[in-house]
């Protein structure tokens, strides 16, 4: 219902269009882009007029969005508009829904049936009524824009076009669209391309308007590719836009990208052999007959396109992955990047506006592929998930047992995830003992495999460990209670499952009552997943705090208590701060951060000498973190961008950003901490090299992930601990030369070139889980009670063994995969190398990890390593005589 306000204003912005079109002299609708003998609605402004430009001659900017499809709703009765959410930077995510309007006028009912086929427990009739639910979503990957300006035309279309075509399309289909899926990204790289584009259009691929770090578009603003967010929604923005998905439940959703300009024009199906095996045939066979109307009008404008030799439907948290184990059909449309208004490629101009009109276009032709399939797809969604009963009987495992310890947060966050994606999740009726780890009822969860979302537990849970293809566009796994670090077995027995099975878990963010005033200290454990944001604020407060390094028994209000290494320990010792000022803190924290927090009533330790007293020199003392995270163009902005997330949102540490270009003039002194993460780092031999080994010596701690922790080892770590001097070895020069012979002969492999695709990629692991031996007696693996760590691996480089023995945090185990895809070759290369090394070095500490631990911000399981390495990184001690 419109409000009279609300039609004033749109009569005072059509009058202020038409000064617009008769400044600009625009002649009608613009017949390159939209399709012929179609006319349109007069009172619906087209794209061209709202704007004062053709599309294509400058990129749409965000909030001209925003107005012209906000407008668009308000004119017409076929669209609606809804703010779903907010980017980081706070700016909206626009939902559209796009139908006849007597579909608008009946539309709780429409949902309702269309839901009902995704429930098997409602016995939904389909008939030839109901419309087909298209999903369109753009700019996911904020720098490719066309996408985003495509979104007008499509909305205008829809809106405004009259005759028989759209009747049957908009009466027989809901059309959804989420205009802008990442608008910090887009509005990034739009604010770019505006400040470097020129009044003559300028397609030299040389012209600074089309060189530019595209990743600081791709991703969001804390550098998350959201196509890889469709599982694990960390974000706000996917947060949004699933939670949608879901209340909808479309039967096809298209994605919209844009790829290298080289290429040509790309849409799914993808290749062949990286088809998920979770992924029904049918969904597949369905999708080549719904791309026949885009394949027609690609032929019609003698455009080149292709499908099938690049992208896969492997990874299922990509938007083209996601909704085929979800009972619909998901595709990708890729265009070649025009990097600009225009740019040259190989194959001649690659123009903005012939993006936008493909993406158009292609958009119309997708949701009539799915009418002229909507019977099919109806009946393929109703089928998917009448048939997830007898997929559960058939499957081996009947449900999962699963526990985060003692750690109540990372439990709720796992938990979370799961009834986002409309999981049930259910209490633990009884304490079960399996593989030596006891599952307590009041710290486990079950997961039923026998439910309507069967096929996504399984893409959530099932370890991958057999593949058709060695090649993944993304990860070859993302077993998810391996990601949180949970313990989890899987019940194969229908018996015991009914034994376990409790009531639908009703998961709540950990609340824990306020501590009482101890007459002596606070404690607090290591275990829960917000124990560092409690422990900084701590620090930040000025208050002195001190860790345990080892287990000790205190005597509290309640009791006896046994502590865990790594407990944290404020007593009113030596404090600036009054009792009244600490015990406000500490219930603050109780409250925010839901940590249980004990009120010990005195220092000494219930066992007597047994145990450390409180004052003990093994309760040390830990101070509050300045960290320097090394950022810039050469760094993984990636990496970079989940370190900054998981710090400043999660955590609530403050953390100093600096380009790696900049590090020459930075007074390091003003920082206790100094991250390299991944990137590129071959020939880096920066001046101040020497700086570092200083500020190490006198007391920094350097961090090094990855790429990062391989340029430490070798310009920092190693040159250190490799004191003895260089001499001339015999032997080696033999073998260098014995090298240098073999490889001159004739044994050297020779390949047919027809194999070259395959075999590039033996020797990468794309992203892999890997699991490694925890020593949880060191300081860095305070607060884990698991040896057994899983560990996400995207590299093959080796870090160096330490000459210190107490040295190897981590090390991979004997057979170290556990899921994902690495060659014979790497897994023997790497088992029982070290994963993670703490040393000291003078005053200071190098701390290397060969792997992400904070991996998309999924990886809660191992972000505990990186958070350890921040605030006991000088509470270890090195070996005696180093
Ligand atoms: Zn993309």
């Amino acid at each position: 219902m419109k409000t009279l306000k609300s039609r004033f204003i749109i009569i005072f912005a059509i009058t202020a269009f038409i000064n617009v079109a008769s400044a600009y002299q625009i002649q009608g609708i613009d017949k390159e882009m939209f399709p012929q003998n179609v006319s349109y609605d007069p009172n619906i402004p087209s794209p061209e007029l709202f704007l004062g430009r053709k599309l294509g001659a400058a990129p749409v900017r965000h909030h001209e969005l925003v107005e012209y499809l906000r407008m668009l709703a308000n004119l017409s009765d076929r669209l609606t508009v809804e703010t779903i959410g907010y980017s980081h930077e706070r700016r909206p995510i626009l939902f559209l829904v796009a139908t006849s309007s007597s579909n608008q006028n009946n539309m709780e009912q429409i949902k309702n049936e269309h839901l009902n086929l995704s429930d098997s427990r409602k016995k939904q009739v389909i008939t030839d009524k109901m419309p087909v639910v298209t999903w369109l979503n753009y700019g996911v990957h904020g720098a490719e824009s066309s996408g985003m300006d495509a979104a007008l035309p499509t909305a205008y279309y829809l809106a405004a076009a009259m005759g028989d075509p759209i009747n049957h399309l908009l009466e027989n289909s809901v059309i959804l669209i989420t205009a802008v899926f990442n608008p910090d990204g887009h509005s990034n790289r739009i604010s770019w391309l505006d400040t470097f584009s020129s009044k003559i259009p300028n397609p030299n691929p040389d012209h600074i308007e089309h060189n530019y770090d595209g990743r600081l578009a791709r991703t969001n603003h804390y550098g998350f590719d959201l196509n890889r967010q469709w599982i694990s929604i960390t974000q706000p923005e996917p947060r949004a836009w699933i939670k949608k998905w879901h209340e909808w439940r479309p039967n096809l959703s298209v994605d919209y990208h844009e790829m290298g300009s080289s290429q040509t024009y790309y849409f799914s199906p993808g290749v062949p052999t990286r088809n998920h095996p979770l992924i029904p045939d049918t969904g597949l066979e369905l999708m080549e007959k719904i791309v026949k109307p885009a394949e027609e009008f690609l032929d019609s404008q003698k455009r080149l396109y292709f499908h099938g030799d690049r992208y896969d439907h492997f990874f299922l948290g990509k938007g083209s992955s996601f909704p085929l184990v979800n009972g619909g059909v998901g595709m990708l449309h890729e265009a070649s990047s025009a990097r600009g208004v225009m740019v040259e490629t190989q194959n001649g101009i690659r123009t903005y506006r012939e993006n936008i009109i493909k993406h158009f276009r292609t958009s119309i032709a997708n949701a009539i592929g799915a009418v002229n399939n909507k019977l099919e797809l109806l009946q393929y969604q109703k089928n998917f998930y009448q048939n997830a009963k007898n997929k559960a009987k058939d499957h081996p495992i009947k449900a999962y047992v699963i526990s985060a310890g003692k750690d109540r947060s990372r439990l709720y966050h796992f938990v979370d995830l799961l009834n986002y994606h409309r999981i049930n999740v259910s209490y633990l009726k009884e304490n079960i003992t399996i593989d030596d780890f006891e599952y307590e009822k009041d710290f486990s969860v079950v997961v039923d495999l026998n439910q309507d979302q069967h096929t996504l537990i399984r893409g959530l849970f099932d370890l991958a460990t057999e593949f058709e293809d060695s090649k993944f566009y993304d990860v070859s796994t993302w077993t998810l209670p391996l990601a949180y670090g949970m313990n989890f077995n899987a019940i194969e027995n229908n018996n015991q499952k009914e034994k376990l099975l409790g009531d639908i878990y009703d998961n709540k963010k950990p609340l824990v009552s306020a501590p009482d005033k101890p007459e002596y200290a606070y404690a607090f454990e290591w275990s829960d997943y917000y124990s560092p944001r409690a422990l900084y604020n701590i620090l930040d407060k000025g208050l002195l705090a001190r860790v345990a390094m080892n287990p000790f028994i205190g005597s509290t209000k309640k009791g006896s208590h046994d502590f865990d290494r790594g407990t944290i320990v404020v007593s009113f010792d030596r404090q600036d701060a009054s009792e009244n000022d600490i015990h406000n803190i500490m219930k603050d924290i109780a409250q925010d951060d839901g940590i249980f927090i004990h009120s010990l009533t005195s220092g000494k330790s219930v066992t007597g000498t047994q145990n450390p007293d409180l004052g003990s020199q093994f309760i040390k003392a830990i101070h509050k973190p300045t960290i320097l995270l090394v950022a810039g163009r050469e760094m993984d902005w990636y990496n970079v961008g989940e370190i900054w997330h998981l710090l400043d949102v999660r955590m609530n540490i403050p953390v100093t950003l600096i380009d790696r270009l900049q590090m020459n003039n930075i007074d390091l002194n003003r920082y206790t901490h100094i991250i390299y993460a991944g990137g590129q780092y071959s020939n880096y031999q920066p001046k101040y090299l020497n700086n570092i080994h200083e500020w190490v010596n006198s007391g920094g701690t350097l961090i090094g992930i990855r790429q990062g922790a391989d340029w430490i080892s070798k310009n920092i770590f190693n040159k250190n601990t490799d004191k003895s001097p260089k001499r001339f070895s015999k032997e080696k020069a033999n073998n260098r030369r014995n090298k240098e012979r073999d490889a001159m002969k004739k044994d050297q492999p020779r390949y047919s070139y027809s194999e070259k695709e395959a075999r590039d990629p033996l020797n990468v692991i794309g992203g892999a889980i890997f699991s490694g031996d925890l020593d949880i007696t060191h300081p860095i693996g305070f607060g884990y009670t698991n040896e057994n760590i899983a560990i996400h691996k995207n590299t093959t480089s080796l870090l160096p063994t330490s000459k210190n023995p107490y040295a190897t945090v981590i090390a991979y185990n004997d057979a170290p995969i556990i899921s994902g895809y690495a060659s014979e070759t790497n897994q023997e290369k790497l088992k029982n190398t070290p994963a993670l090394i703490a040393d000291r070095r003078g005053k200071g500490s190098i701390i290397l990890f060969a792997d992400d631990p904070n991996f998309r911000a999924t990886w809660y399981g191992t972000n505990k390593l990186f958070l350890n390495s921040l605030f006991f990184s000088l509470v270890f001690d090195p070996p005696r005589n180093n």
